[in-house]
């Protein structure tokens, strides 16, 4: 049936790998590790893993549709008002909720070449017309973004760092436009992976929100926090925008072990420590074997890195996949001769040192 509207006819399905299981049936092989969707390498906390078990008595009960106990966590760690915050299923869930809430057919959505894919997903969905800012370095070209903006526009997605490239914004950097940007405007600023950035050189997006009620700060319990499966991410804005946010929400859209689970590892600053810390020292090996192998990287500032093989990809991809080891091809960015590589534990991040070393032997 004829049916969908123009934006949703030009979406393609979002490409997921398959099971390790079922790929290591098919290849024959097994102990295979996955570098590929920007996971947590060391599992769920054991914090989560308590608040888990104590809620599971609780499951035939339907979860707290507004979200009190973490709300309430989340205000006291960041000096705000439960009432600024909308939580969501997973950041992803929050991506499409704005775009929901505040745009429509024909209205403008801004975000950058190579930017987070869920920003062009969403923005199709509602069938608004996107405007894709061509990266400057791979990165954010806000200028290019101000230029941009006109009467129709509603909103601008900004990553940072970008996924997947790894590109990072400085405070100034962000300040100076959201100064420069109308207030008809909304800017979600998606920090999904801040917490791998060190604390002194992250944005300060609290002292951001105060100055500018257009700015929406997105944050998730995916990357650092571990709890990828689980689905639970929270945005923060100004009241009046979290208020027409929470009338469009699913009333249940967080389900109960998410939220005990995140209200558990919110200050296990000791789990999240050890996490960021194995993503610094690990991230700089990456580098290093990169220059050695004279391989060209983006400097990433995620727990991922993402490497310009300057030929396609994607063979090196299946290879490196033989070799029992997952990374993500990034064509569907448009970067089809670069692979996106998950920083992982010691030994997985050597055996994809080993594997690659492997491949490109070969491929001489
Ligand atoms: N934003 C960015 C930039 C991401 O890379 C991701 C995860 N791939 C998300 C948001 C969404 O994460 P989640 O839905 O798991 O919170």
């Amino acid at each position: 049936i004829n049916i969908a509207n123009q934006g949703v006819k030009t979406l393609s399905p979002y490409q997921a790998g398959k099971p390790i299981e079922e790929l290591e049936r098919e290849l024959g092989i097994s102990n295979i590790i996955k570098l590929a969707s920007n996971e947590n390498p060391f599992g769920l906390p054991e914090s989560a893993k308590v608040a888990i078990s104590r809620q599971l008595d609780e499951l035939t009960r339907y979860p707290d549709a507004n979200g009190f106990e973490l709300k309430a966590a989340i205000a006291k760690k960041f000096a705000i008002d439960p009432n600024q915050i909308t939580l969501g299923n997973g950041s992803n869930d929050l991506l499409e909720l704005f775009a929901h809430t505040f745009a429509s057919d024909e209205d403008e959505i801004i975000y950058s070449q190579y930017a987070f894919i869920v920003y062009p997903l969403v923005t199709k969905a509602i069938n608004a017309v996107a405007r894709e800012i061509p990266a400057k370095n791979w990165g954010h070209d806000l200028a290019g973004f101000l230029a941009a903006i006109n009467s129709k526009t509603k909103l601008i997605y900004i990553a940072n760092p970008n996924n997947p490239t790894g590109n990072f914004l400085t405070h100034q950097q962000i300040a100076d436009f959201l100064v420069e940007v109308p207030e008809h405007v909304l800017v979600v600023l998606d920090e999904a992976y801040t917490e791998f950035t060190p604390q002194d050189q992250r944005v300060d997006a609290y002292a951001l929100l105060k100055k500018h009620r257009n700015l929406i700060l997105c944050r998730t319990f995916s990357k650092a926090y571990g709890l990828a499966g689980l689905r639970i991410g929270y945005a923060v804005s100004d009241p009046s925008i979290a208020d027409l946010l929470n009338r469009v929400r699913q009333p249940f859209n967080c389900n109960s072990l998410a939220l005990a689970a995140a209200v558990a590892v919110l200050n296990d600053d000791t789990f999240v420590e050890k996490v960021a810390k194995n993503n610094r020292t690990e991230m700089q090996r990456y580098e290093q074997f990169c220059l050695a192998q004279r391989l060209e990287f983006i400097p990433s500032q995620g727990n991922f890195i993402t490497i310009d093989f300057k030929q396609p990809a994607l063979p090196i991809y299946q290879a490196l996949l033989h070799e029992g080891v997952i990374v993500r091809p990034i064509a569907g960015y448009g970067m089809p001769n670069h692979l996106r590589i998950s920083i992982g534990l010691p030994e997985e991040n050597d055996m994809f040192f080993t594997a690659l070393v492997k491949v490109l032997s070969k491929n001489k």
